[in-house]
């Protein structure tokens, strides 16, 4: 048989007798009760006090107190422990007004019989009622814990009502939004509506999906920041949409980082323009969108000529201030859309998304124009030019690949031609390996004496005398022919073999020049320098040693050196300039009139005599700009105190023009083309006299 259960039972009755009978009843009922009687207010409230009772029992009027006082009291203090009346017949209206009061039942003292299957449902049921308070309670302690991580999450956590109003704005949000929770609490949602719609739009046909978005998001201040954001939808109890949640994270930090390393994979460190593998990947999807719209990709490849020498003779950080600059310089001619990349060294290139070969062959020639201007380093002005190599897809290639290939061998033939810019073309490409092939056999042609030179006589114009000769470097080449110096004199400046070049051009011609002194013709040779060999500190003593082994005097030897090349470094040049000055040999400044020197440069520099560009001479018979340009230059250099002598001269009418100016000598086709010595010798002896030069 089961134990009898304790209960502590509260009886407000003032009858002993009727206590006796309820006790004894619940006893029977399996019960041990534990019992107190009370029939006044105050033992009643003394009672309650004195401890938790688990079922309280009272008749319905009592001389001194009333049942339905007793509820209230209970009811009043918030307690909620079963009340059962046990009363005598009290009618059916009290018993409903008893029910209404709170009781729990109402028993009638005469049949017992209901008491317990009543204290049992009681009992079962305040049971119930403290289990739930329980729960309550436990929740209630989530929800101040929830509360807790919602006001110290580094998150911001927002609620959103139906109506799109805020109903939750956490002090995290306070921070990365810049709204405080006052400013937008029960207002609408401050951020702005187009990316509201695009968060809630999926997150409402997906209840209770998380849709995790990164997104800018605008503070209040202005400052766009990236922010992380989930969305999830909030439900009441009955399964109603009541809101949408938004927790967002600031990531504008994460994004940066993530956006540092992005840029060492993507971007060339010393410049910040894109480098080679962020040029493929866009290459890579160019190609097909313009193939899309039937156009074309333009894909020019960009290098500096001499770009070796600068950093050499400048200096590494001098270089690299220089390759800073190219960027903007190109950007400025270019569109935003367009890409401008560094493929390492002095090459750059340049992707046009959408473009015919016209328009690309025109971008190159901006872009030629925008590298023009010196460049200021340090307060010295650069020189720099620079050879395009263009390439179009699908024609050139359908890849970025070939398309980088084809814009190389592009820019080499650019090079050579020193045309500044050349389209790729199938035809070019047969000659590119003989590009790579002369490379190879240069050194061999220099050390084997397959290079000869061809000499141009210089006329003086006032007295009508032969003064000198120039000497221009040609190649005897075992399979291609004779080849112009236009062909290897940039392979030997890029290869390091300008030097024994220079130096066996110089040996040549002042072999030559004692052979002819030896003749009795006293002239004098030029021989033309290359920028490089301005930066050659060897080379003032190397040049003494051949005069020395020759025999010939140095002030009949002539060095000529290109506008352009003393620019690439002028402090350097100036140096090796006056030692050469020093030893007495001549200096001419070639090809002047194409750079941009400055004439308070020139006055500094020992040079003799200025050699006015063909370009300008070739024309000054007809074109009246160029006649104008000549007239001044000869001014401006008799001025200086120098010798001034015109090249590229090719008609007896321009010979006359420039003895009319006051010029003091002339060279070009019309007095001789270059010759090899033995045809000179007949130049000497019956051409020249014909006209009236004379040794
Ligand atoms: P440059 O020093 O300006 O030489 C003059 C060029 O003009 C020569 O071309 C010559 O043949 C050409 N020329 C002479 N008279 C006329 C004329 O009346 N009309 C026209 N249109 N052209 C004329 P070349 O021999 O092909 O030489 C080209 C360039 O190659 C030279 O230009 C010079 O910069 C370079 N070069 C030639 N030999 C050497 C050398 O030994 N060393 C170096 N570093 N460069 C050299
Ligand atoms: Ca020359
Ligand atoms: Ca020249």
């Amino acid at each position: 048989m089961a134990l009898p259960i304790q209960i502590h039972t509260l009886i407000v009755e003032d009858s002993e007798e009727d206590t006796e009978l309820l006790v004894r009843e619940l006893q029977k009922g399996g019960y041990d009760p534990i019992y107190e009687r009370v029939e006044t207010r105050e033992s009643l409230l003394a009672a309650l006090d004195h401890r938790r009772w688990d079922i309280i029992f009272s008749d319905y009027t009592m001389p001194q107190f009333k049942g339905t006082e007793a509820l209230a009291l209970l009811r009043e203090r918030g307690n909620d422990t079963p009340f059962l009346f046990v009363s005598g017949t009290i009618g059916e209206d009290r018993a409903v007004a008893a029910m209404k009061a709170g009781a729990d039942d109402y028993i009638i003292k005469g049949n017992l019989k209901r008491l317990v299957p009543a204290v049992n449902r009681e009992l079962r049921e305040a049971e119930v009622r403290r289990e739930r308070k329980k729960a309550e309670e436990a929740l209630q302690e989530s929800n101040q814990t929830l509360e807790a991580i919602v006001q110290s999450s580094p998150l911001a956590i927002i609620a959103i009502d139906p109506a799109g109003k805020v109903q939750m704005w956490n002090p995290a949000a306070e921070q990365i939004l810049g709204w405080s929770a006052e400013e937008v609490l029960g207002h609408p949602i401050p951020i702005r509506p187009e990316e509201r719609k695009q968060e809630a739009g999926p997150a409402a046909h997906e209840a209770k999906k998380f849709v995790n978005l990164e997104r800018q998001y605008k503070r209040k201040d202005g400052v766009l920041i990236e922010a992380s954001i989930s969305t999830s939808l909030l439900c009441n109890n009955k399964g109603e949409i009541s809101g949408v949640m938004w927790i967002i994270a600031d990531i504008t930090e994460r994004k940066r980082s993530e956006a540092t390393i992005k840029g060492m994979a993507y971007y060339d460190t010393l410049t910040g323009l894109p480098n080679r593998t962020l040029l493929h990947d866009r290459l890579q999807q160019a190609i097909p969108a313009a193939a899309g719209e039937n156009k074309s990709v333009g894909l020019l490849l960009l290098d500096l000529d001499h770009f070796r020498e600068i950093n050499d003779t400048l200096g590494h950080p001098r270089g690299d201030a220089l390759l800073q600059l190219i960027g903007p310089r190109l950007q400025a001619v270019l569109q935003p859309s367009d890409t401008i990349a560094r493929m390492g060294g002095d090459e750059f290139a340049v992707l046009l998304p959408r473009i015919d070969s016209e328009q690309a062959v025109l971008a190159a020639g901006n872009l030629l124009k925008a590298l023009e201007k010196p460049f200021l380093i340090e307060g010295i002005p650069i020189v720099i030019e620079a050879s395009i190599g263009i390439a179009l897809s699908p024609d050139h290639g359908e890849n970025p690949e070939r398309l980088i290939q084809h814009a190389d061998i592009a820019m080499y033939v650019a090079k050579e031609n020193k045309k500044g810019v050349a389209l790729y073309s199938s035809e070019v490409d047969k000659h590119s390996p003989r590009r790579l092939a002369l490379l190879g056999e240069l050194r061999d042609a220099i050390e084997n004496n397959h290079l000869f030179l061809l000499y141009q006589p210089k006329i003086h114009l006032w007295t009508r005398r032969v003064i000198g000769v120039e000497a221009l470097v040609r190649w005897q080449h075992p399979r291609y022919g004779v080849i112009p110096p236009d062909q290897f004199i940039t392979i030997a400046e890029h290869s390091g073999l300008i030097k024994p070049l220079t130096l066996w051009v110089v040996k040549s011609a002042l072999d030559q020049c004692k052979v002819w002194r030896q003749e009795g013709r006293d002239l004098n040779v030029a021989v033309n320098l290359s920028a490089r060999n301005l930066e050659d500190p060897e080379l003032p003593d190397q040049i003494a040693g051949l005069l020395e082994a020759s025999g010939v005097a140095p002030s009949s030897l002539n060095l000529e050196i290109t506008e352009s090349a003393l620019m690439v470094n002028p402090v350097h040049a100036m140096e090796i300039l006056t030692r050469l000055n020093n030893m007495a040999i001549q200096l001419s400044i070639d090809d002047f009139g194409t750079g941009y020197s400055s004439l308070g440069y020139l006055k500094k520099l020992p040079v003799n005599q200025i050699k006015i560009d063909k370009s300008f001479v070739k024309e000054m018979a007809t074109d009246e700009e160029d006649a104008i340009i000549v007239r001044s230059t000869i001014e401006l250099t008799h001025n200086l105190g120098l010798k001034v002598v015109a090249e590229g001269v090719e008609s007896q009418e321009v010979l006359e023009k420039l003895a009319a100016l006051d010029c003091d000598a002339a060279q070009g086709y019309h007095i001789s083309r270059p010759l090899p010595p033995s045809e000179l010798d007949t130049w000497f002896s019956k051409t020249a006299p014909a006209k009236g030069w004379n040794l």
